[in-house]
């Protein structure tokens, strides 16, 4: 049977093929592979640096170490996000100051402002399910408070807005190729960057803050870790980034089939899509209404049951126990409710169109026979 995860891997025969390649070359760790996926992530994007990590959270720490974030200042951000978008400042002894969410789980880019003090330092937007944020009026407000922007594009790889790839547009953008997102190189991410100060530092944070000198000699100049890529991941992420267009392009088809059979749905509602934009349609989300919200266990559990591998992004960064107790409860009127109703439906490259109508036919199916219930207000 047919893969209906939410999202997962596409791994054919030249992934294979490279990675096999890797192992018998006697070269395992960073090297030449890394370099050349690090030099396509600039072809693809646009953008003058890409620095590869062995994570996008690992990445995350890179960017916010560069740019001097750190201790008791304030970065506005979005919940509706892996934690790892958070967890990060919050090692560098940084606030997050969540803003709210609009209905398709985007920063609300008409509620920065007013969050914004003089310990603020950044905005970190995440581009939700690949659809982009409304980056020119963040960058606007970014420009108006001299602060800077950095993306979370971890779902937005391949996404573009008004014809712009996603990875050259902001101060730094992070990317991850975990498993599951828009490429993989099995565990990996990327900081991009047109900032040739960033660039070199992200390189030394990334490799002990080690820089060769003649011989055997070496000079560690600044405090860093190891947080590389390995040439497999390297040869991997090769091999997928050619594929990325199509992998795109399979995932909107997808997409589309289940916006058009969704669009005059009653049952739930979906999100628009920008026609100016590309997304990566690395999630497909579905938000049920009020009504049948407190039935959200059951129907996921059904869905589950009936053999599509479904799954709920996210909830809010700030009703994790680790952020309750260390500030306190925060609510969120939009991110709360977003959270309530939220399910992502299988939408990923490996799908034909019959396995899209196949979870359409199932949604719709379980979701009438909870309708009947509903919730009490
Ligand atoms: C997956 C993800 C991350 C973390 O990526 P890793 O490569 O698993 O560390 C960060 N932010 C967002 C929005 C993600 O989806």
């Amino acid at each position: 049977m047919t893969n209906l995860s939410y999202s997962t891997q596409h791994i054919e025969q030249d992934d294979i093929d490279g990675v096999i390649e890797v192992l018998k070359s006697g070269y395992l760790a960073q090297g030449k592979k890394v370099e050349k996926f690090e030099k396509d992530l600039c072809d693809y994007t646009g953008s003058k640096h890409a620095i590869t990590f062995n994570s996008a959270t690992s990445a995350l720490f890179g960017a916010y170490s560069v740019c001097g974030i750190g201790e008791g200042d304030e970065i506005i951000t979005t919940p509706i996000s892996f934690v790892s978008t958070s967890n990060m400042l919050v090692e560098l002894g940084a606030i997050p100051i969540w803003c709210d969410v609009k209905l398709d789980g985007n920063i609300d880019e008409r509620l920065i402002e007013r969050l914004i003090t003089p310990k603020t330092k950044a905005i970190i937007p995440v581009h939700f399910a690949g659809k982009p944020v409304a980056i020119e009026k963040i960058h606007a407000i970014a420009k108006k408070h001299s602060i800077l922007v950095i993306e979370d594009a971890a779902h937005a790889l391949g996404s573009s807005i008004d014809g712009e790839k996603i990875g050259s547009i902001s101060d730094m953008t992070i990317f991850s190729f975990h498993a599951i997102k828009p490429i993989t190189t099995s565990e990996g991410g990327a900081v991009l960057t047109d900032n040739d100060e960033y660039a070199k530092k992200l390189r030394l944070i990334r490799s002990h803050g080690m820089v060769k000198k003649e011989f055997w000699n070496s000079d560690m100049i600044s405090l860093g870790y190891n947080f590389r890529l390995t040439e497999v991941a390297g040869s991997l992420g090769i091999t997928q980034i050619k594929k990325l267009d199509k992998f795109i392009e399979k995932r909107n088809e997808i997409a589309s089939y289940y916006d058009e059979r969704f669009k005059d749905e009653s049952l739930f509602s979906i999100i628009k899509i920008d026609e100016k934009n590309i997304t990566s349609r690395h999630l497909y989300p579905i938000l049920l209404p009020p009504e049948l919200q407190c039935l959200k266990e059951d129907v996921f559990k059904e869905l589950k049951d009936s053999g599509l591998g479904v799954q709920v992004h996210y909830k809010p960064i700030y009703q994790n126990s680790f952020y309750k107790e260390k500030f306190g409860n925060i609510s969120l009127p939009v991110a709360n409710d977003f959270y309530k109703s939220e399910i992502s439906i299988p939408c990923h490259q490996q799908m034909s169109l019959e396995d899209a109508e196949f979870v359409a036919n199932k949604l719709i199916e379980v979701i009438k026979k909870y309708r009947y219930t509903g919730c009490s207000f």
